[in-house]
């Protein structure tokens, strides 16, 4: 896809931007919500009515009825769940729709549809419950719906998990396997119960042996920011700050989960700030905007990025602008919403209204 603003907004100053924005903002008054991830930009984070993660605004994007105009500040997948959410006469925009997240393309639906046909003779349709990360394409939160399954996000993945290992025998994970093997894990799962689905490899690299014994198949895919960190990272922030706490995203790699003090969703990061004592010391391993925005937040505690030399950050996040914002809020009636059609939005419905049921 080809997206290039046009140069008055590319161009514009910061001040001229905010002042446009506000302006938008006030001419569409109560029609208009805008909603921005904890990764946005400090900046662009500061024009939402609401910030929060993408279970948190789904919630929202679901219970607001109201509004007409939803700009949603995140990437793609965020913003076709709010539309799926929401009823047909309030309309979804992304600012900036080159903004994916290359972790939901890591599962592409021939992909999924193939490994299913394959997992038939071991009893998918009555004995495999799918569970999708929010982080996933509609066609694949569809497949979900269609087949009994649900939606979980990082803030409710165990509860999913409790859901889906109640009621049938084995679960489906997709798309990322930390997240799904980190959930495992804290539900009590042995590794040897938890088996990946490489979608590159022949059967997806697993025998039936290991297939019939498994209580979870994580599909193989992975966040670049988060598995950007290590346990060594822990061990050096432990070294070089004692008494420092530790605190990760379960999107990361299982040893930096299980050398963590805590770990948990964004909302759980937010609120780990704001709770700890001032004069703590925290290392925070998620992406880098929430990590500065919360040093910005707290100044009486010392909040670092766990790497210490990396930059987490997610480029996809970051793609939207407050270029983008103004552009959005001036023009969004002649640019094309976010929409996912029939059957595919009620199918996915299914599955995003069970995660809102589990809570
Ligand atoms: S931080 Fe990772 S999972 Fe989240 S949008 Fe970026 S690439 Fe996707």
């Amino acid at each position: 896809m080809y997206f290039a603003l046009p140069k008055e907004y590319r161009e514009a100053p910061i001040e001229q931007l905010k002042e446009r924005i506000g302006e938008a903002r006030a001419r569409l008054g109560d029609r208009l919500m805008i909603l921005t991830h904890h990764y946005q930009r400090i900046e662009v984070v500061g024009f939402g009515d609401h910030v929060g993660d993408s279970y948190g605004l789904s919630k929202i994007a679901a219970a607001r009825k109201d509004v007409e105009v939803i700009v949603f500040c995140g990437v793609h997948f965020m913003a076709e769940s709010a539309d799926i959410l929401t009823a047909d006469h309030q309309l979804v925009y992304l600012p900036n729709p080159l903004a994916g997240c290359p972790m939901a393309d890591m599962a592409e639906m021939a992909d999924v549809l193939e490994a299913w046909e394959y997992l038939k003779p071991f009893g998918a349709e009555e004995k495999i419950m799918p569970i999708s990360y929010m982080n996933t394409a509609a066609g694949l939160k569809a497949f979900t719906g269609r087949n009994g399954g649900l939606i979980c996000t990082s803030s409710n993945a165990k509860a999913a998990l409790d859901y889906g290992l109640s009621r049938r025998e084995k679960v489906f994970f997709f798309p990322d396997e930390n997240l799904g093997y980190n959930t495992g894990h804290a539900y009590g799962l042995k590794p040897e119960e938890m088996v990946i689905w490489d979608f590159r490899k022949d059967k997806g690299g697993l025998t039936d042996e290991q297939i019939k014994r498994a209580k979870i198949i994580l599909w193989k895919g992975h966040c670049h920011v988060h598995t950007n960190f290590t346990a060594a990272h822990i061990a050096q922030m432990r070294k070089d700050y004692p008494g420092i706490q530790v605190i990760v995203h379960p999107e990361c790699p299982p040893p930096v989960v299980q050398a963590a003090d805590g770990s948990g969703s964004t909302k759980y990061i937010v609120e780990y700030c704001r709770n700890a004592a001032p004069g703590s010391t925290i290392a925070i391993g998620t992406e880098i905007n929430l990590i500065n925005r919360m040093a910005h937040e707290h100044p009486d505690k010392t909040i670092l990025e766990l790497s210490g030399q990396t930059c987490p950050v997610c480029a996809n996040m970051y793609r939207t602008t407050l270029n983008d914002l103004a552009y959005c809020l001036e023009n969004y009636a002649d640019i094309k919403p976010i929409k996912v059609n029939e059957p595919m939005r009620s199918e996915a419905l299914l599955a995003l209204e069970k995660m809102l049921e589990i809570g």
